[in-house]
């Protein structure tokens, strides 16, 4: 179907002004936040689920691939139209339908914001718990596709722990609905089934979830090393100890200094590592978790250990989780990291991946051999209280060779992360980036069965094709395009 004819059939399902199809408006839309790949041959933007259920059923007459996109905040190139056909953007469903203190509930469009629904129920003493890093960008359909994570995973969980039902509309236009607002249905977890799916099972038109109370108490506090080592071990102090703090997150002192210099937060320029740490509950449990955590910290031997004392020194800690004026824990340097990072480097690529905590020391020094070996710059960030790391390659994307070595570098560290006992993928996903990577984790017979899975739903393949599932023999490297703009 010719781009022209395409667009007017699209138009008389959402209106003129719901469609996009030249070139130039279409570049927005070649890439999400891993990389720059192909153009799909139209974005549309739907209101409501019926205009979604048209749009599949166009694209099932013409054969063309759908592919799902919230904010294009994904970085594993998810929300990338890979073989063209229509981009179903998300942007104008963006409703609150329905927030239900009582039963701690609420019922949003995939389009809303995910900060927006914690600022909408605030007032009333609620959030709603999954808070990546991108959390003032990215969409709650985003983050149901991808089952998102964020700082707070450590206590709270990932995403499908707050997810309780969705509407879905399958590829050849069919609605379901799977769960409910209670808890426990019979049947086949479906739910659980579509969250993490990466837009690869269904298109997320509704979603239930569920709404947290905010704590009494919330104590900050930021614990300042002179080596990398002793801030690793004091995470698998902390949990060995059996204290889950709400959030313990770390970053390297080259990470560290980046984010100074571009928030001002107040973060000690000298140092080798920092962790930040929050727990959370009842007032007196809280000061009590706190004041051992500090002993810990100490321990492993923490240059200082400083506490958030005043509101507006959390503010300068925390940004992105705004829950109200008193008690506005905002982190604020770790949230902005990834941009400060961009001031500094003219390109950089963010790996994913994930281990189990108590080898955190040994793979800060494994990546510490990588970056010399490679002879690139690599800044750490972890969520480190889930064993979830963030290495940041810099490099310059105009040169072919460091292009090349960072790729290098990335696959020896994924690599070593599926070795001891990790995974692939700590939160960001495996779209397009990942999928040759997925016999690491997995055997023949479990891809077997996924793609299975794949098929009850998505028989011919057409919604978001060549993303999580590898199609046959993979050769278990990385597909990202560094070259080409394949970083942030
Ligand atoms: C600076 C930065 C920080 C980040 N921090 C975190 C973090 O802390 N934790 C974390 O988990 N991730 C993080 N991310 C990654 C990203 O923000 C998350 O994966 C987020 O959930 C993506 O949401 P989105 O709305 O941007 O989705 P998109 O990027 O638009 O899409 C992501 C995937 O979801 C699918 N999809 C989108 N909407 C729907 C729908 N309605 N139905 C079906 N499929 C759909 C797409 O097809 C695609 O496969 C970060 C990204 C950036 C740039």
């Amino acid at each position: 179907m010719k781009p022209g004819a395409l667009a007017r059939e699209l138009a008389r399902i959402v209106g003129q002004e719901g469609v996009l199809w030249r070139a130039e408006d279409l570049m927005l839309y070649e890439y999400d936040a891993l990389s720059s790949l192909r153009q799909p041959d139209a974005v549309v933007f739907p209101r409501t689920t019926e205009q979604v259920v048209q749009i599949a059923k166009l694209a099932t007459r013409e054969n063309l691939p759908v592919v799902p996109r919230g904010a294009g905040t994904g970085l594993s190139g998810g929300a990338v139209a890979s073989e063209g056909g229509i981009l179903v953007g998300f942007s104008r469903m963006k409703e609150i339908l329905e927030i239900d203190i009582e039963s701690q509930r609420a019922r949003v469009q995939p389009g809303v914001v995910n900060l927006d629904l914690s600022l909408a129920v605030s007032d009333q003493g609620y959030y709603f718990a999954p808070d990546p890093s991108s959390q003032k960008a990215c969409t709650i359909g985003g983050n149901v596709a991808e089952n998102a994570g964020g700082p707070h995973t450590l206590a709270y969980g990932v995403t499908t722990n707050h997810v309780l039902g969705l509407e879905v509309v399958l590829p050849g236009g069919e609605v379901i609905h799977t769960g409910a607002k209670s808890w426990d249905r019979p049947g086949y977890d479906l739910t659980g089934l579509v969250v993490g799916s990466e837009g690869t099972l269904g298109i997320v038109t509704e979603i239930t979830v569920r709404l947290s109370r905010k704590p009494e108490a919330a104590k900050t506090l930021l614990a300042v090393y002179d080596r990398v080592l002793d801030a690793t071990r004091t995470v698998v102090a902390i949990t060995a100890r059996g204290i889950t703090p709400a959030a313990l997150e770390m970053m390297d002192g080259f990470t560290l200094r980046a984010v100074e210099q571009a928030t001002h937060a107040g973060y000690p320029m000298d140092c080798a590592a920092v962790l930040l740490i929050e727990v959370e509950g009842m007032r007196e449990a809280a000061e009590e978790q706190a004041s051992e955590i500090e002993a810990v910290c100490n321990e492993n031997h923490a240059r200082a250990v400083r506490r958030a004392r005043t509101d507006e020194e959390r503010d300068l800690l925390w940004k992105g989780r705004r829950t109200d004026e008193e008690r506005d824990l905002l982190w604020k340097g770790r949230k902005n990291a990834f941009g400060a990072v961009g001031r500094i480097s003219p390109s950089y690529y963010v790996q994913d991946g994930v281990i189990p905590r108590t080898r955190l020391p040994e793979m800060l020094e494994f990546i510490g051999e990588v970056e010399k070996r490679y002879d690139l710059r690599i800044g750490n960030i972890f969520h480190a209280g889930d064993g979830n790391l963030h290495p940041l390659i810099m490099f310059d994307a105009r040169d072919q060779g460091q292009s090349q070595r960072v790729l290098k570098a990335a696959q020896e560290i994924i690599t070593k992360c599926v070795e001891m006992g990790g995974s692939i993928t700590g939160e960001h996903g495996v779209g397009i980036e990942k999928i040759e990577l997925m016999p690491l984790v997995f055997s023949p017979d479990d891809l077997d069965l996924m793609r299975r899975i794949k098929e009850v739903f998505n028989p011919q393949g057409r919604l978001n094709p060549g993303k999580l599932l590898p199609a046959g023999r993979m050769c278990g490297e990385l597909r990202v395009q560094v070259s080409t703009g394949g970083e942030r």
